[in-house]
Protein backbone atom coordinates (compact mmCIF):
# COMPACT_ATOMS: atom_id res chain seq x y z
CA UNK A 1 0.00 0.00 0.00
CA UNK A 2 2.82 2.51 -1.09
CA UNK A 3 0.98 4.02 -4.21
CA UNK A 4 -0.05 7.65 -4.67
CA UNK A 5 -3.18 7.12 -6.21
CA UNK A 6 -3.82 10.27 -8.03
CA UNK A 7 -2.06 14.22 -8.02
CA UNK A 8 -4.69 17.24 -8.63
CA UNK A 9 -2.91 20.23 -10.02
CA UNK A 10 -5.37 22.90 -9.54
CA UNK A 11 -6.25 22.61 -5.80
CA UNK A 12 -2.73 21.10 -4.77
CA UNK A 13 -3.96 17.42 -3.51
CA UNK A 14 -2.53 14.46 -3.72
CA UNK A 15 -4.03 11.06 -2.22
CA UNK A 16 -1.69 8.15 -1.38
CA UNK A 17 -2.13 4.74 0.48
CA UNK A 18 -0.70 4.45 3.64
CA UNK A 19 2.43 2.77 3.68
CA UNK A 20 3.89 4.77 1.45
CA UNK A 21 7.57 5.94 3.60
CA UNK A 22 8.54 9.23 3.77
CA UNK A 23 11.56 9.27 0.95
CA UNK A 24 9.39 7.54 -1.33
CA UNK A 25 7.03 9.94 -1.30
CA UNK A 26 9.08 13.09 -1.18
CA UNK A 27 10.79 11.81 -4.25
CA UNK A 28 7.82 10.65 -6.45
CA UNK A 29 6.41 14.03 -5.53
CA UNK A 30 9.64 16.11 -6.56
CA UNK A 31 9.79 14.51 -9.78
CA UNK A 32 6.14 16.23 -10.72
CA UNK A 33 7.67 19.78 -9.16
CA UNK A 34 5.65 19.14 -6.02
CA UNK A 35 6.51 18.91 -1.99
CA UNK A 36 4.33 17.66 0.53
CA UNK A 37 6.80 19.64 2.79
CA UNK A 38 6.40 17.44 5.58
CA UNK A 39 9.49 16.03 6.49
CA UNK A 40 10.01 14.89 10.36
CA UNK A 41 13.41 13.52 11.22
CA UNK A 42 12.44 10.30 10.76
CA UNK A 43 11.26 10.84 7.63
CA UNK A 44 13.91 8.16 5.54
CA UNK A 45 11.82 5.25 7.34
CA UNK A 46 8.45 6.36 8.63
CA UNK A 47 5.34 6.21 6.69
CA UNK A 48 2.02 8.01 6.28
CA UNK A 49 0.14 6.51 7.96
CA UNK A 50 2.34 6.29 10.89
CA UNK A 51 2.28 10.40 10.35
CA UNK A 52 -1.33 10.21 11.28
CA UNK A 53 -1.62 8.08 13.75
CA UNK A 54 1.10 9.51 15.69
CA UNK A 55 0.59 13.64 14.93
CA UNK A 56 3.77 13.95 13.49
CA UNK A 57 5.81 16.86 13.15
CA UNK A 58 8.12 17.82 10.31
CA UNK A 59 11.07 20.01 10.68
CA UNK A 60 9.33 22.71 7.83
CA UNK A 61 6.36 23.34 9.84
CA UNK A 62 6.68 26.98 9.62
CA UNK A 63 5.52 26.97 6.24
CA UNK A 64 3.89 23.32 5.36
CA UNK A 65 1.71 23.23 8.58
CA UNK A 66 1.83 19.80 10.81
CA UNK A 67 0.22 16.82 9.69
CA UNK A 68 -2.80 17.88 10.84
CA UNK A 69 -2.91 21.26 8.88
CA UNK A 70 -1.38 19.35 5.99
CA UNK A 71 -3.99 16.34 5.87
CA UNK A 72 -7.24 16.53 3.96
CA UNK A 73 -9.00 13.43 4.37
CA UNK A 74 -8.43 10.59 5.60
CA UNK A 75 -9.83 6.58 5.68
CA UNK A 76 -9.47 4.48 8.61
CA UNK A 77 -10.90 1.01 8.29
CA UNK A 78 -12.19 -0.11 11.83
CA UNK A 79 -12.90 -3.05 13.72
CA UNK A 80 -16.85 -2.88 13.85
CA UNK A 81 -17.75 -5.17 11.56
CA UNK A 82 -21.35 -5.85 11.56
CA UNK A 83 -22.13 -6.36 7.84
CA UNK A 84 -19.60 -5.36 6.56
CA UNK A 85 -15.76 -3.81 6.96
CA UNK A 86 -16.76 -0.18 8.35
CA UNK A 87 -14.69 3.14 7.49
CA UNK A 88 -14.72 6.46 9.08
CA UNK A 89 -14.29 9.04 5.99
CA UNK A 90 -15.43 12.22 5.25
CA UNK A 91 -18.01 12.74 2.83
CA UNK A 92 -16.46 15.84 0.67
CA UNK A 93 -13.23 16.75 -0.46
CA UNK A 94 -13.03 20.38 0.44
CA UNK A 95 -10.58 22.69 2.07
CA UNK A 96 -12.63 22.94 5.42
CA UNK A 97 -15.91 22.10 6.74
CA UNK A 98 -18.23 22.66 9.86
CA UNK A 99 -19.63 19.65 10.30
CA UNK A 100 -20.07 19.00 14.26
CA UNK A 101 -17.08 17.67 16.06
CA UNK A 102 -13.83 16.94 13.68
CA UNK A 103 -13.88 13.19 13.69
CA UNK A 104 -10.24 13.16 11.54
CA UNK A 105 -9.46 14.38 15.17
CA UNK A 106 -10.05 11.06 16.40
CA UNK A 107 -7.69 9.12 13.74
CA UNK A 108 -5.45 11.75 13.87
CA UNK A 109 -2.94 10.52 17.30
CA UNK A 110 -5.19 7.41 17.32
CA UNK A 111 -1.80 5.46 17.44
CA UNK A 112 -3.45 2.00 15.66
CA UNK A 113 -6.07 1.67 18.51
CA UNK A 114 -8.64 2.45 16.21
CA UNK A 115 -8.76 1.14 13.06
CA UNK A 116 -5.95 0.85 10.14
CA UNK A 117 -5.56 4.25 8.29
CA UNK A 118 -5.59 3.30 4.32
CA UNK A 119 -5.17 6.40 2.30
CA UNK A 120 -4.82 10.26 3.14
CA UNK A 121 -5.26 13.01 0.93
CA UNK A 122 -2.64 15.66 1.29
CA UNK A 123 -2.15 18.91 0.64
CA UNK A 124 1.13 19.49 -1.92
CA UNK A 125 2.81 22.68 -2.75
CA UNK A 126 5.35 23.67 -5.76
CA UNK A 127 9.25 23.05 -4.77
CA UNK A 128 10.36 26.17 -3.71
CA UNK A 129 13.41 27.51 -6.41
CA UNK A 130 15.46 29.27 -3.47
CA UNK A 131 16.40 27.16 -0.12
CA UNK A 132 19.29 28.88 2.21
CA UNK A 133 20.50 27.24 5.15
CA UNK A 134 21.74 30.09 7.94
CA UNK A 135 23.08 30.17 11.45
CA UNK A 136 22.96 32.55 14.64
CA UNK A 137 25.46 32.25 17.80
CA UNK A 138 23.90 33.26 20.78
CA UNK A 139 26.08 34.27 23.90
CA UNK A 140 23.39 31.59 25.95
CA UNK A 141 20.03 29.51 25.76
CA UNK A 142 18.50 32.26 27.56
CA UNK A 143 19.41 34.70 25.03
CA UNK A 144 18.74 32.34 22.36
CA UNK A 145 14.98 31.71 23.57
CA UNK A 146 14.07 35.12 23.93
CA UNK A 147 15.40 35.51 20.16
CA UNK A 148 13.03 32.86 19.01
CA UNK A 149 10.24 34.30 21.17
CA UNK A 150 10.44 37.28 19.65
CA UNK A 151 10.13 35.64 15.82
CA UNK A 152 7.32 33.94 16.42
CA UNK A 153 5.76 36.89 18.17
CA UNK A 154 6.73 38.86 14.93
CA UNK A 155 5.22 35.50 13.09
CA UNK A 156 9.07 36.17 10.64
CA UNK A 157 9.77 32.13 11.42
CA UNK A 158 11.52 30.34 8.45
CA UNK A 159 10.35 27.19 7.51
CA UNK A 160 12.65 25.78 10.48
CA UNK A 161 14.18 27.46 12.90
CA UNK A 162 15.82 25.21 15.73
CA UNK A 163 17.72 26.16 19.31
CA UNK A 164 20.54 23.95 20.36
CA UNK A 165 21.85 24.41 23.51
CA UNK A 166 25.53 24.62 24.46
CA UNK A 167 25.88 20.89 25.22
CA UNK A 168 24.54 19.88 22.01
CA UNK A 169 26.54 22.50 20.17
CA UNK A 170 29.20 20.92 22.06
CA UNK A 171 28.66 17.70 20.29
CA UNK A 172 28.08 19.17 17.20
CA UNK A 173 31.73 20.11 17.41
CA UNK A 174 33.16 17.02 18.29
CA UNK A 175 31.49 15.78 15.21
CA UNK A 176 32.87 18.01 12.75
CA UNK A 177 34.49 15.66 10.29
CA UNK A 178 38.73 16.24 10.02
CA UNK A 179 39.25 19.38 8.05
CA UNK A 180 42.82 20.61 5.70
CA UNK A 181 44.98 23.09 7.53
CA UNK A 182 43.04 26.42 5.77
CA UNK A 183 39.73 25.18 7.23
CA UNK A 184 41.17 24.85 10.41
CA UNK A 185 42.82 28.07 10.27
CA UNK A 186 39.67 29.97 9.55
CA UNK A 187 37.84 28.22 12.02
CA UNK A 188 40.15 29.07 15.19
CA UNK A 189 39.64 32.60 13.67
CA UNK A 190 36.45 32.23 13.83
CA UNK A 191 36.16 30.81 17.44
CA UNK A 192 38.88 33.62 18.18
CA UNK A 193 36.51 36.08 16.91
CA UNK A 194 33.42 34.91 18.82
CA UNK A 195 34.95 34.09 21.92
CA UNK A 196 38.08 36.83 22.30
CA UNK A 197 36.15 39.60 20.20
CA UNK A 198 32.59 39.14 21.15
CA UNK A 199 33.14 37.73 24.48
CA UNK A 200 31.47 34.57 24.35
CA UNK A 201 31.79 31.49 26.47
CA UNK A 202 33.02 28.46 25.02
CA UNK A 203 30.45 26.68 27.75
CA UNK A 204 27.47 28.64 27.68
CA UNK A 205 27.68 29.36 23.93
CA UNK A 206 24.38 28.05 21.62
CA UNK A 207 23.46 27.66 17.91
CA UNK A 208 20.07 28.07 15.79
CA UNK A 209 19.60 26.82 12.60
CA UNK A 210 17.46 28.45 9.79
CA UNK A 211 16.50 27.30 7.08
CA UNK A 212 14.68 29.75 4.65
CA UNK A 213 12.65 28.81 1.34
CA UNK A 214 11.08 30.90 -1.18
CA UNK A 215 9.98 31.35 -4.95
CA UNK A 216 12.43 34.13 -5.64
CA UNK A 217 15.81 35.52 -3.97
CA UNK A 218 14.21 38.49 -2.11
CA UNK A 219 11.85 36.48 -0.40
CA UNK A 220 15.06 34.61 1.20
CA UNK A 221 16.36 38.35 1.80
CA UNK A 222 13.39 39.58 3.37
CA UNK A 223 13.07 36.63 5.83
CA UNK A 224 16.83 36.99 6.42
CA UNK A 225 16.59 40.70 7.34
CA UNK A 226 13.95 40.36 9.77
CA UNK A 227 15.33 38.00 11.58
CA UNK A 228 18.90 39.07 12.09
CA UNK A 229 17.20 42.49 12.59
CA UNK A 230 16.03 40.44 15.42
CA UNK A 231 18.54 38.32 16.51
CA UNK A 232 21.09 41.45 16.85
CA UNK A 233 18.58 42.59 19.79
CA UNK A 234 19.92 39.54 21.85
CA UNK A 235 23.11 39.39 21.37
CA UNK A 236 22.93 37.03 18.16
CA UNK A 237 25.97 37.09 15.74
CA UNK A 238 25.31 35.07 12.34
CA UNK A 239 27.41 31.98 11.45
CA UNK A 240 26.94 31.11 7.98
CA UNK A 241 25.52 28.83 5.94
CA UNK A 242 27.71 25.97 6.64
CA UNK A 243 27.24 25.91 9.80
CA UNK A 244 23.66 25.97 9.61
CA UNK A 245 23.10 23.03 6.93
CA UNK A 246 25.30 20.95 9.06
CA UNK A 247 23.26 21.54 12.20
CA UNK A 248 20.07 20.46 10.34
CA UNK A 249 21.79 17.92 9.35
CA UNK A 250 22.78 16.35 12.43
CA UNK A 251 19.18 15.70 13.47
CA UNK A 252 18.59 13.55 10.64
CA UNK A 253 22.48 11.60 11.88
CA UNK A 254 21.27 11.27 15.49
CA UNK A 255 19.32 8.18 15.20
CA UNK A 256 22.34 6.31 13.72
CA UNK A 257 24.47 7.78 16.21
CA UNK A 258 22.14 6.18 18.71
CA UNK A 259 22.46 3.12 17.06
CA UNK A 260 26.35 3.81 16.84
CA UNK A 261 26.82 4.49 20.46
CA UNK A 262 25.08 0.85 21.46
CA UNK A 263 28.53 -0.70 20.38
CA UNK A 264 30.16 1.72 22.70
CA UNK A 265 27.92 0.91 25.50
CA UNK A 266 26.65 4.33 25.52
CA UNK A 267 22.20 4.02 25.80
CA UNK A 268 21.06 7.14 24.60
CA UNK A 269 17.72 8.13 23.06
CA UNK A 270 15.47 11.66 23.06
CA UNK A 271 12.01 12.38 24.23
CA UNK A 272 10.28 15.56 23.43
CA UNK A 273 7.46 18.06 24.96
CA UNK A 274 5.75 21.05 24.28
CA UNK A 275 5.47 24.15 26.37
CA UNK A 276 4.04 27.64 26.89
CA UNK A 277 6.94 30.59 25.82
CA UNK A 278 7.11 31.77 29.74
CA UNK A 279 7.78 28.02 30.76
CA UNK A 280 10.69 26.93 28.83
CA UNK A 281 13.46 28.61 30.23
CA UNK A 282 12.50 26.86 33.51
CA UNK A 283 11.47 23.76 31.90
CA UNK A 284 14.99 23.19 30.34
CA UNK A 285 16.30 23.46 33.71
CA UNK A 286 14.19 21.52 35.49
CA UNK A 287 14.86 18.33 33.13
CA UNK A 288 17.84 18.69 32.80
CA UNK A 289 19.03 18.95 36.26
CA UNK A 290 16.48 16.14 37.42
CA UNK A 291 18.29 14.21 34.76
CA UNK A 292 22.16 14.46 35.66
CA UNK A 293 20.78 14.00 39.27
CA UNK A 294 18.86 10.91 38.43
CA UNK A 295 22.21 9.51 37.08
CA UNK A 296 24.29 10.17 39.51
CA UNK A 297 21.58 8.70 41.89
CA UNK A 298 22.11 5.42 39.98
CA UNK A 299 26.02 5.68 39.97
CA UNK A 300 26.37 6.84 36.37
CA UNK A 301 29.50 8.48 35.81
CA UNK A 302 29.84 9.03 32.33
CA UNK A 303 26.15 10.90 31.25
CA UNK A 304 24.70 13.37 28.16
CA UNK A 305 22.02 15.29 28.72
CA UNK A 306 21.03 18.37 26.58
CA UNK A 307 17.92 20.16 25.11
CA UNK A 308 17.27 21.33 21.63
CA UNK A 309 13.64 24.40 20.75
CA UNK A 310 12.44 22.17 17.58
CA UNK A 311 9.51 23.86 16.71
CA UNK A 312 8.19 27.46 17.76
CA UNK A 313 4.52 28.77 17.99
CA UNK A 314 2.14 31.77 19.27
CA UNK A 315 1.92 30.80 22.58
CA UNK A 316 5.13 28.28 23.33
CA UNK A 317 7.06 25.37 21.33
CA UNK A 318 8.51 22.08 21.33
CA UNK A 319 11.54 21.04 23.13
CA UNK A 320 13.37 17.97 22.82
CA UNK A 321 15.87 16.41 25.39
CA UNK A 322 18.25 14.35 24.14
CA UNK A 323 20.36 11.95 26.81
CA UNK A 324 22.41 9.27 26.69
CA UNK A 325 24.86 7.37 29.45
CA UNK A 326 27.61 4.88 29.85
CA UNK A 327 26.48 1.65 30.65
CA UNK A 328 29.19 -0.63 31.39
CA UNK A 329 28.68 -0.53 35.15
CA UNK A 330 24.86 -0.84 35.26
CA UNK A 331 23.13 -4.62 35.93
CA UNK A 332 20.16 -3.27 34.24
CA UNK A 333 20.40 -0.30 32.03
CA UNK A 334 17.00 -0.47 29.92
CA UNK A 335 15.62 -0.29 33.46
CA UNK A 336 18.07 2.80 34.29
CA UNK A 337 16.96 4.21 31.52
CA UNK A 338 13.30 3.85 31.58
CA UNK A 339 13.20 5.00 35.06
CA UNK A 340 15.22 8.21 34.98
CA UNK A 341 13.10 8.90 31.76
CA UNK A 342 9.84 8.52 33.73
CA UNK A 343 11.09 10.87 36.31
CA UNK A 344 12.10 13.20 34.09
CA UNK A 345 8.15 12.80 32.55
CA UNK A 346 7.26 13.54 35.76
CA UNK A 347 9.41 16.71 35.96
CA UNK A 348 8.49 18.30 32.33
CA UNK A 349 4.26 17.77 33.31
CA UNK A 350 5.52 19.37 36.73
CA UNK A 351 7.34 22.13 34.96
CA UNK A 352 4.18 22.78 32.53
CA UNK A 353 5.70 20.90 29.86
CA UNK A 354 2.97 18.36 27.59
CA UNK A 355 2.79 14.18 27.82
CA UNK A 356 3.93 14.78 24.04
CA UNK A 357 4.32 17.11 20.95
CA UNK A 358 4.33 14.42 18.81
CA UNK A 359 5.98 11.61 19.49
CA UNK A 360 2.19 10.31 21.21
CA UNK A 361 1.47 8.43 24.27
CA UNK A 362 2.27 4.69 23.12
CA UNK A 363 3.52 2.76 25.79
CA UNK A 364 6.06 4.30 27.50
CA UNK A 365 3.85 7.60 28.65
CA UNK A 366 0.23 5.55 29.02
CA UNK A 367 0.70 5.97 32.90
CA UNK A 368 0.08 9.20 32.28
CA UNK A 369 -2.30 9.38 29.69
CA UNK A 370 -5.39 10.52 31.99
CA UNK A 371 -3.36 13.00 33.94
CA UNK A 372 -3.44 14.72 30.66
CA UNK A 373 -6.58 14.43 29.23
CA UNK A 374 -8.97 14.25 32.31
CA UNK A 375 -11.44 11.69 33.01
CA UNK A 376 -13.80 13.35 30.61
CA UNK A 377 -11.20 12.62 28.09
CA UNK A 378 -10.77 9.28 29.04
CA UNK A 379 -14.38 8.48 29.43
CA UNK A 380 -14.59 9.67 25.49
CA UNK A 381 -11.82 7.58 24.33
CA UNK A 382 -12.79 4.14 25.77
CA UNK A 383 -16.25 5.11 24.63
CA UNK A 384 -14.62 5.95 21.03
CA UNK A 385 -12.75 3.00 20.93
CA UNK A 386 -16.05 0.44 22.40
CA UNK A 387 -17.88 2.10 19.41
CA UNK A 388 -15.34 1.24 16.85
CA UNK A 389 -13.43 -1.85 18.08
CA UNK A 390 -15.67 -3.51 20.08
CA UNK A 391 -13.51 -6.68 19.84
CA UNK A 392 -10.29 -4.85 20.88
CA UNK A 393 -9.12 -6.11 17.38
CA UNK A 394 -6.53 -2.96 17.36
CA UNK A 395 -4.95 -3.72 20.70
CA UNK A 396 -1.84 -2.08 19.96
CA UNK A 397 -1.92 -1.62 23.98
CA UNK A 398 -1.25 2.13 23.39
CA UNK A 399 -2.59 4.71 24.66
CA UNK A 400 -4.80 3.88 27.19
CA UNK A 401 -3.80 1.72 30.30
CA UNK A 402 -7.01 0.10 30.98
CA UNK A 403 -6.96 -1.54 27.42
CA UNK A 404 -3.54 -2.55 28.35
CA UNK A 405 -4.54 -4.55 31.21
CA UNK A 406 -7.00 -6.14 29.79
CA UNK A 407 -4.44 -7.82 27.52
C1 LIG B 1 15.31 9.11 15.03
C2 LIG B 1 13.86 9.48 15.08
C3 LIG B 1 13.47 10.77 14.75
C4 LIG B 1 12.11 11.13 14.79
N1 LIG B 1 11.75 12.39 14.44
C5 LIG B 1 10.44 12.74 14.42
C6 LIG B 1 10.04 14.05 13.98
O1 LIG B 1 10.84 14.89 13.62
N2 LIG B 1 8.71 14.33 13.98
C7 LIG B 1 7.79 13.39 14.36
O2 LIG B 1 6.60 13.72 14.34
N3 LIG B 1 8.15 12.17 14.78
C8 LIG B 1 9.43 11.82 14.81
N4 LIG B 1 9.80 10.55 15.22
C9 LIG B 1 8.77 9.61 15.67
C10 LIG B 1 8.16 8.71 14.56
O3 LIG B 1 9.03 8.51 13.52
C11 LIG B 1 6.93 9.33 14.05
O4 LIG B 1 5.99 9.38 15.09
C12 LIG B 1 6.27 8.67 12.81
O5 LIG B 1 5.16 9.45 12.50
C13 LIG B 1 5.86 7.25 13.01
O6 LIG B 1 5.57 6.69 11.73
P1 LIG B 1 5.93 5.16 11.40
O7 LIG B 1 5.44 4.89 10.04
O8 LIG B 1 7.36 4.93 11.71
O9 LIG B 1 5.00 4.45 12.43
P2 LIG B 1 5.35 3.24 13.43
O10 LIG B 1 6.44 3.65 14.34
O11 LIG B 1 5.46 1.99 12.66
O12 LIG B 1 3.98 3.22 14.23
C14 LIG B 1 3.67 4.25 15.14
C15 LIG B 1 2.23 4.04 15.62
O13 LIG B 1 1.33 4.34 14.56
C16 LIG B 1 0.50 3.22 14.27
N5 LIG B 1 0.36 3.15 12.82
C17 LIG B 1 1.33 3.16 11.88
N6 LIG B 1 0.79 3.09 10.64
C18 LIG B 1 -0.55 3.05 10.81
C19 LIG B 1 -1.67 2.96 9.93
N7 LIG B 1 -1.53 2.91 8.61
N8 LIG B 1 -2.92 2.92 10.47
C20 LIG B 1 -3.11 2.95 11.81
N9 LIG B 1 -2.08 3.04 12.69
C21 LIG B 1 -0.83 3.08 12.21
C22 LIG B 1 1.21 1.99 14.84
O14 LIG B 1 0.28 1.04 15.25
C23 LIG B 1 1.94 2.60 16.03
O15 LIG B 1 1.11 2.64 17.15
C24 LIG B 1 11.14 10.17 15.19
C25 LIG B 1 11.55 8.88 15.52
C26 LIG B 1 12.88 8.54 15.48
C27 LIG B 1 13.28 7.13 15.83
Amino acid sequence: MNRILWIDRDNLLMCCESGIIGQDLERQLRLQGFTSGHEPDSYEFSSLGGWVATRASGMKKNTYGNIEDLMVRVRMVTGRTEDSVITLERGSLVPRVSCGPDFDHMILGSEGTLGVITEVVMKIRPLPRVVKYGSVVFPNFQNGVHALREIAKERCQPASIRLMDNEQFQLGQALRPESGWIKMILQSLKQMYITGIKGFQWDQICVATLLMEGNVATDVTVQERKIYSIVEKYGGVPAGETNGERGYMLTFVIGYIRDLALEFNVLAESFETSVSWNRTLSLCRNVKSRVARDCEAHGIRKYFISCRVTQTYDAGCCVYFYMAFKYTDLENPVETYEAIEYAAREEILASGGSLSHHHGIGKLRAPFYSESVGQAGVSLYRATKAHLDPHNIFGARNIDVMYKAKL
